[in-house]
C-alpha cells in the first residue's frame, strides 16, 4: 500500500482544501463508520471544507442514525462536484458508487480506501488490503500516519466498522490485529454494549414480524452432486410494504438463515425493483461464494458476496444453483412469488 502518496496527498491540501468522502451505495456499518471516523479525522487536522456522501437514497439506514459524523453527509446531489481530494471508502470498483461513479476522474485526487480482493484499483492512490478485516482497519492506519489520535467519536465509528465487517468479531478475519485495534478504540471510553445493541440487536416489531414470514418460506436444498447445501428465501417489495418497513431492515435477514447447519451456503434475494434483486451470498467455508457473485455479474469476498439478479425469484436462485453445481429441486419452490 501507498501509505506515503497517501499521506502526501492529505497533508498537500490547500488551508482552504476542499475533501469529499464518499463509500459504496446501501452503505453498511463498514461503508459509513470508516468514512465518518476517517471524516472526523480529518476535522481534527483541520479540514473544514469536508463533506461525506453515498449513492442513492440519502438515508442512512436506522441502525446507523447515532453515529457521530452524521453532520458531515450531504445528499449525493448536493455534493461537491470539485474537490481537491475524494476519499472512497470499502468499495472495490466503480459500479459500486452509482451516480458518485465519476467524482474519481478529472478533478483533485482520488484516494481509494478499500480491503476487497478484488479491488479495481480505481482511485490515483489505492490503498487496498485484502488481508484487512474492514476497510476501518485501513482508515485507522492512515489516521495514526497522518498523526491523528483516536477520540470517543472517532473511534465509535471506527468501531461499528470493525464489528459489522468481523460479525462482532466471530469471523476468521477477527485476527490478533483486530482485537489490539479495537482495544485501541475501547481505551477512548466507547461503550461496546450500548454500540451493539443499536447497531444489531434492535429492529421494529414490523420487521421481527416480517422475518418471522420471510423465514418461514426459506427453502433446504440438501447436498446435492457438489455436496454443498444451499438454504435460501426471498423477500418481495410486497412483503415490506404490508409490514411497513424499509429495504435496509432485510440487511440483517441472512444472519438467521446463515445459521442452517444442513447448508454450506446460504443466500437471501430482496426484490429492489418490477424484476430486480439484490442477492447476498454467505459460505461457511467449502464454497467461494464471490466466484458465484462474480460470474453473475456482482463482487464480494470468499465468504460474504453479492449481485444484482434480474427477472423472477426462481431465475435467479436458479443461476445461483447452476454455478453451485445444485441441481434444481423445482417440486420444492412455492408457486407464489
Ligand atoms: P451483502 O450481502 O452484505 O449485501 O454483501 C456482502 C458483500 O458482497 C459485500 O461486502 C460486498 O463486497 C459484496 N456485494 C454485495 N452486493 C454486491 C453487488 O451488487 N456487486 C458487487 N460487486 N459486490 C457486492
Ligand atoms: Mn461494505
Ligand atoms: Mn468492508
Amino acid at each position: 500500500a501507498d501509505w506515503a502518496a497517501a499521506v502526501a496527498a492529505v497533508r498537500r491540501l490547500p488551508a482552504d482544501g476542499r475533501v469529499l468522502l464518499i463509500c459504496h451505495v446501501n452503505p453498511d456499518g463498514d461503508a459509513l463508520g470508516s468514512m465518518l471516523g476517517f471524516g472526523l479525522g480529518l476535522r481534527r487536522l483541520g479540514v473544514d471544507r469536508l463533506q461525506a456522501t453515498f449513492p442513492g437514497p440519502p438515508e442512512v439506514p436506522e441502525p446507523f442514525r447515532g453515529l457521530p459524523g452524521l453532520e458531515l453527509l450531504v445528499p449525493a446531489a448536493a455534493a461537491d462536484p470539485e474537490p481537491d481530494l475524494v476519499i472512497c471508502f470499502d468499495a472495490a470498483s466503480e459500479s459500486r458508487l452509482g451516480e458518485l461513479a465519476g467524482r474519481l476522474t478529472g478533478t483533485g485526487i482520488a484516494l481509494v480506501l478499500d480491503h476487497h480482493a478484488s479491488n479495481t484499483g480505481f482511485g490515483d492512490v489505492n490503498l487496498v488490503d485484502p488481508a484487512a478485516a474492514a476497510t476501518s482497519v485501513v482508515a485507522e492506519e492512515l489516521l495514526a500516519r497522518l498523526g491523528v489520535s483516536l477520540d470517543a467519536g472517532i473511534a465509535e465509528c471506527l468501531y461499528v466498522a470493525l464489528s459489522t465487517d468481523t460479525g462482532s468479531f466471530r469471523f476468521d478475519a477477527t485476527t490478533v490485529a483486530v482485537h489490539e485495534m479495537a482495544a485501541r478504540l475501547l481505551a477512548t471510553g466507547i461503550r461496546p454494549g450500548d454500540i451493539s445493541r443499536r447497531i444489531f440487536d434492535s429492529r421494529p416489531f414490523g420487521a421481527v414480524r416480517l422475518f418471522g414470514e420471510v423465514l418461514g418460506r426459506a427453502r433446504l436444498e440438501p447436498a446435492a452432486a457438489a455436496g454443498h447445501g444451499l438454504v435460501w428465501t426471498y423477500a418481495t417489495l410486497d412483503d415490506l410494504a404490508r409490514h411497513d418497513q424499509r429495504p435496509y431492515v432485510l440487511e440483517a435477514l441472512i444472519d438467521p438463515v446463515r445459521c442452517t447447519a444442513e447448508a454450506d451456503v446460504s443466500c437471501v434475494v430482496k426484490q429492489t425493483g418490477p424484476a430486480e434483486w439484490a442477492v447476498s451470498l454467505r459460505s461457511k467455508g467449502a464454497v467461494d461464494v464471490s466466484r458465484v457473485a462474480v460470474a453473475l455479474g456482482g463482487g464480494g469476498h470468499r465468504l460474504a458476496a453479492g449481485f444484482t439478479g434480474r427477472g423472477t425469484v426462481d431465475e435467479v436462485v436458479d443461476r445461483i444453483r447452476t454455478e453451485l453445481a445444485v441441481p434444481a429441486t423445482r417440486g420444492d419452490i412455492d408457486k407464489q412469488r
